[in-house]
């Protein structure tokens, strides 16, 4: 049972993380009323592994079944290999958009996406997303222990890696404090947790599946100082020797990263680095103004 699915956005985090328990993500799909139609090829081609998180689009558009404008239109990009990459842009720019091609929930209408030289749509799903990480925006729990949910990001893992992952998360303390422990049941009648040991939570989750390419919804809503500290200690253990796609919502992100992407209206509309585009970009100088303006470093 889910206990927190409701947005749209979580939908991508539940179904590319446990497709392993069986027929839980098609459920998902079918009681949401997403698009069921993105199947695995015939005869997939083998994603060289370990993936080295190489990610190009040529020439992507894409427009949601029913609608008449484009979410995406256009997109040239090649993220290579390590690249740390903030998204930016108002709200209904394509930012999620972006995200659910990459994990393939959509394929684009026109253009291609490729992972190291292959056509997404040629490999193997559940390959693909092995090899692609999610921690969302409102990060999905299931009712289950504290283990229980950290095993959707390995089912084999040993208890030690478990209580690595929540080191690295900055989770173990808190995980400890809990009445018992990793055995401690979360969700309904178990105990509830507060908005960052939940992303905590999740980014122990993605360090366990170790994925090559991590996408990443930055959480909106405020955290206190405290949990601000420690999610961003673990952000940035997570995101080292991978590729990362982010969704920024804070001035510390876009500072660290090396590109940030502008988005407007489904196109790229700029690129470059934090200090670049405070000089080139009107779009960029005004949201930077209207969302870190109160932020200091
Ligand atoms: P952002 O994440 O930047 O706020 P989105 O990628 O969510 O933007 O949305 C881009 C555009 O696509 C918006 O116009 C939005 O209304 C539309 N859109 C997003 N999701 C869906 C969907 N599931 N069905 C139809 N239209 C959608
Ligand atoms: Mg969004």
């Amino acid at each position: 049972a889910v206990l927190a699915a409701g947005a749209i956005a979580t939908l991508a985090e539940v179904a590319g993380d446990v497709q392993r328990a069986a027929g839980a993500a098609e459920r998902l799909l079918e009681l949401l009323d997403t698009q069921p139609a993105i199947q695995s090829p015939a005869n997939p081609h083998p994603l060289p592994m370990p993936s080295k998180g190489d990610i190009v689009l040529e020439s992507v558009s894409f427009t949601y079944p029913g609608r008449a404008i484009p979410a995406l239109e256009g997109f040239d990009l090649h993220i290579k290999p390590g690249e740390r990459v903030a998204v930016v842009g108002p709200s209904g720019a394509g930012k999620s958009t972006l995200l659910a091609l990459l994990l393939r929930f959509y394929d684009p209408s026109q253009g291609r996406i490729s992972l190291d030289g292959c056509d997404i749509r040629s490999l193997e799903l559940a390959a693909l997303r092995s090899v692609m990480g999610l921690v969302a925006q409102e990060p999905v729990l299931f009712s289950g222990s504290v283990a229980e949910n950290l095993r959707y990001g390995d089912p084999e893992a040993s208890i030690e890696r478990l209580r690595t992952a929540a080191q690295d998360a900055s989770a173990l303390d808190f995980i400890e404090a809990l009445p018992q422990g990793f055995d401690t049941p979360l969700g309904p009648g178990g105990v509830q947790l507060s908005g960052g040991q939940r992303q905590r939570l999740a980014i122990a989750r993605a360090l366990l599946k170790n994925p090559a390419v991590l996408l990443l919804d930055e959480a909106t809503s405020a955290l206190d100082a405290e949990s601000e500290r420690l999610v961003q200690q673990a952000l940035d253990r997570l995101m080292v020797g991978r590729t990362s796609i982010v969704i920024a919502h804070r001035l510390a992100t876009v500072i660290a990263a090396d590109r940030l992407l502008v988005l407007d209206g489904g196109k790229l509309i700029a690129a470059g680095t934090h200090d670049e585009l405070i000089t080139t970009s009107p779009l960029y100088r005004h949201l930077a103004a209207l969302q870190f303006g109160g932020e200091t470093l």
